[in-house]
């Protein structure tokens, strides 16, 4: 009797140190998580339409579009404004309106009237459209400011680096869609492309304008068929590309034939309507670590870094994981 109870009391003690320890792990790892630094760029799925939020290294953070203008949902106020707050943010640093379409910009002004921003970002062309006066209106309001981006801008954060090029000014017969700001980030030698609603015009301008490989790539307008022409792809030759979906949306985005040139290629595609939000966490060793409401979606190194054996036992991993989801 006396030896049984010292082996449960033994095995209850060992149970006990080993949650403990399991704990503690848990700990470091979200600690970890906070402390080293990383670009985090997160495309919300808002239904119909854009949202993509920019966690610098530094803590700050940039919002670029929210969508609204479908009867009652407006994804800016119903998605990311909740998601902001229960992150406990009360401000934002950037807040970058690609063009005045409702699925980019109707969601921005909720967003604006809640928080505080402190610049505004948006292409000049646009700034007498009633969208942009009712941002800046709740903008200024607490103190931010305002700012009409006329030609490449570059802003730096911490150690990352955000450039907008306002888009569409060489082409006089471009509509809305081609005059978006394509937003580029760089971080840890790998570079992220937000593509907003350009088509082939204005994908064939940037190029033009000196644009290079990159490694994450937001899907040009919604997978449209005048959007990612195969040349951009070949000479940006993306790792990943994530387009922002709505549901069975009534445009029929993606084009089937958009999504099989992405698949001959070999670039995997993550769609919001099926995958849900898309998170890719850049480390400044040059990884991007990709997970999506499902679960993990894989590991990348970006262009330019050398494998290693640690980064490759890591993308086994993780992509088997990705794989098993
Ligand atoms: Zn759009």
């Amino acid at each position: 009797m006396g030896f049984a109870v010292g082996r449960g009391v033994r095995w209850a003690f060992c149970l006990f140190l080993a949650s403990g320890f399991v704990l503690i792990l848990c700990g470091v790892g979200r600690i970890l998580d906070r402390v080293v630094p990383k670009l985090v760029v997160t495309f919300f799925d808002v239904g119909q339409g854009d949202s993509i939020a920019v966690t610098f290294p530094n803590g700050q953070v940039a919002l670029v579009d929210a969508p609204g203008g479908f009867g009652k949902w407006n994804g800016g106020e119903r998605v990311v404004l909740p998601e902001m707050l229960r992150q406990g943010r009360l401000s934002l640093d950037f807040l970058v309106m690609t063009h005045p379409d409702a699925d980019h910009a109707q969601g921005l002004a909720p967003i604006a009237e809640q928080l505080s921003i402190r610049e505004f970002l948006y292409h000049s062309v646009f700034g007498t459209t009633e969208v942009v006066r009712k941002i800046q209106e709740a903008v200024k309001g607490k103190g931010g400011r305002a700012t009409p981006i006329t030609g490449r801008s570059e802003f730096q954060a911490g150690s990352a680096r955000m450039v907008l090029s306002p888009m569409g000014h060489a082409c006089g017969w471009c509509g809305d869609n081609d005059r978006s700001v394509i937003v580029e980030l760089e971080y840890g030698g790998c570079r992220v492309l937000l593509t907003a609603d350009v088509e082939m015009p204005a994908e064939s301008e940037w190029l033009k304008r000196g644009g290079h490989t990159i490694d994450l790539l937001k899907v040009a307008h919604h997978g449209s068929k005048t959007s990612s022409a195969k040349s951009f792809l070949l000479a940006t030759s993306p790792q990943l590309a994530v387009a922002s979906l709505g549901w069975r949306n009534r445009y029929h985005h993606p084009h089937p034939s958009v999504v099989k040139r992405y698949q001959a290629l070999g670039i995997p595609l993550l769609r919001t309507d099926v995958d849900g939000f898309v998170e890719v966490s850049i480390h400044r060793e040059g990884l991007m670590e990709c997970r999506t409401w499902h679960g993990s979606c894989g590991v990348y190194r970006c262009s330019g870094r050398s494998s290693n054996s640690l980064f490759s036992a890591l993308r086994r991993s993780r992509n088997s994981a990705a794989r098993s989801n």
